[in-house]
């Protein structure tokens, strides 16, 4: 498991999503929770949840579980499905690597 190149892609696609909807990732904002001085110029209502709503709906969901799968990574539990424990597929991963389960619970889920 090369969670490096995970991390990567996660990271990356966090860039994306942050950059589109013009807020910062959680995790900065908070550590810039000391210089809120500085910010309070940008933004007239420095409300975690007010940012967060500007997001789509979509967005935010992903942007969630990129959350969750960087700090998963810094367990040293990536990749393992939140519903049954077992390892999610290396194919699913590429393909979503934020991804909670694994594909039998997707479905279990879907169904
Ligand atoms: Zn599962």
């Amino acid at each position: 498991m090369d969670e490096n190149h995970f991390k990567d892609a996660l990271l990356r696609k966090r860039g994306e999503l942050v950059g589109s909807g013009g807020i910062k990732p959680l995790q900065a904002s908070m550590e810039n929770n000391t210089r809120q001085g500085d910010m309070a110029d940008q933004a007239s209502g420095n409300n975690e949840v007010h940012i967060q709503l500007k997001l789509k709906a979509t967005d935010a969901k992903i942007l969630q579980a990129i959350e969750e799968a960087l700090w998963r990574i810094e367990k040293g539990s990536y990749g393992l499905c939140r519903d049954c424990g077992e390892p999610i597929a290396q194919a699913r991963l590429n393909a979503i690597p934020w991804t909670r389960v694994c594909i039998s619970c997707k479905e279990k889920q879907n169904s």
